[in-house]
């Protein structure tokens, strides 16, 4: 294993720096290996008003909030934690990788590609997003029960999602907004078996409260008006794998990155975790994955046990070779306030800059 030895190489560089990519990079300072985490902000995290469906995190949480406690926490472990963009992604002669940013190049062993997806979204007149206006049904429907609701969009996944939210609230409209619905034959059989009812006009105009800024009604171009306390805008996403189709990474039919258990792509030390990949688009999950990818890459790069091949290589473990922690990550371990008997003074003061403040 290649120990960092400038301060633009890492062992662990990770793309992305919502839930998932956090937690990865959480662990991969925390597990002793020099991490940086490169984000550009937003992302779907950052769009949050609240935090629903996290144990530990109450309510009132704004994803901002959240994130930006993350990024303290990675910190804080001594994992870098770097504002950019990554335009390109490209593997070295030695089987390490070189990443680009706006400004700066970066060498790592392993990369994690946390880089999320972004929602289609739909043409205005809107509600305002968050307060009428929501794309993650496992988050928000629970603040519709009892409410009338709409779900737009003209394709499987809008007459699904008001299908769904009939489990909540007996009101519910799929609004088209004049597009031909796209949904199967067998969707629009079961739609009409659902007291769903489809509107085909095109909405010309958005009330909201004045105070609170939350949805009142609709208006439509036939002069309707229909009260909404809020809905789901389904118009599919769009996901940031530009990077990892540069990498070569195999991606599945819906367009995300394909992936094990673990994280690992099809290409060798490459992970990828969080929306980007199947499976549910939840924080809990994103971090789950995380964890995941983060435990994974630190099986594959951790100096000790050295396996029977290779001390039959390189002969056994010498005093001189352990602890294999860089002194940066000992010394902010040891002046770590999660340290055993407390942070170590001495410690802190010898070898390590307190962490960088982020730059927010
Ligand atoms: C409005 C809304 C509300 C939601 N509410 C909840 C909720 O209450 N509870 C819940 O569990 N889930 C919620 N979700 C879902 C949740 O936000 C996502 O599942 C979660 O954020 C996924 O985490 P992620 O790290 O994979 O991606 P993201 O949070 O999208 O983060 C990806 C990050 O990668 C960055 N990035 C992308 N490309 C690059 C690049 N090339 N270089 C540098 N950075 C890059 C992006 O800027 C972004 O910061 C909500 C989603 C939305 C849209």
């Amino acid at each position: 294993m290649v120990m960092s030895s400038s301060d633009d190489e890492y062992e662990v560089a990770v793309v992305g720096g919502g839930p998932a990519g956090l937690t990865t990079a959480l662990y991969g300072a925390r597990l002793g290996h020099e991490t940086v985490l490169i984000d550009r902000g937003g992302g779907r995290a950052a769009m949050m008003a609240d935090t629903h469906n996290v144990i530990g995190v109450t309510e009132d949480i704004s994803g901002n909030e959240f994130l930006a406690t993350g990024r303290e926490q990675v910190q804080s472990y001594g994992g870098t934690f770097e504002r950019g963009f990554v335009t390109d992604i490209e593997r070295t002669d030695d089987d390490r990788f070189r990443l680009s940013t706006n400004d700066a190049e970066i060498i790592a062993d392993r990369v994690v590609l946390a880089t999320g997806f972004s929602d289609e979204r739909p043409d205005p007149p809107l509600p305002r997003t968050g307060k009428g206006l929501h794309y993650c049904l496992h988050c928000d429907a629970y603040m519709f029960a009892d409410e009338p609701v709409y779900v737009m969009g003209h394709g499987e996944a809008a007459a699904h999602v008001a299908m769904i939210m009939l489990n909540v609230t007996d009101d519910v409209d799929v609004l088209t907004r004049g597009a031909e619905p796209t949904w199967s034959d067998e969707t629009a059989a079961q739609l009409e078996s659902h007291p769903v009812e489809v509107v085909h006009e095109e909405v010309s105009g958005v009330e909201n409260d004045p105070d609170s800024g939350w949805l009142e009604a609709l208006e439509f171009e036939d002069g309707t008006r229909r009260e909404y306390r809020g809905g789901f805008a389904m118009y599919g996403s769009d996901y940031n794998t530009v990077l990892a189709e540069g990498l070569g990474c195999d991606l599945t039919e819906s367009g995300t990155i394909d992936v094990d258990d673990h994280g690992r792509t099809s290409e060798d030390g490459v992970f990828a975790v969080g929306d980007i990949t199947p499976g549910h688009n939840q924080v809990p999950v994103a971090m789950g994955q995380g964890a995941k990818a983060g435990l994974a890459i630190h099986k594959e790069i951790r100096e000790f046990p050295r396996s029977t091949e290779e001390i039959a290589r390189d002969g056994p473990v010498g005093d001189d070779e352990v602890p294999a922690i860089s002194p940066h990550l000992m010394a902010t371990a040891v002046a770590h306030e999660g340290h055993a008997g407390g942070p170590r003074e001495d410690a802190a003061a010898q070898n390590v800059e307190a962490p960088a403040a982020d730059d927010d």
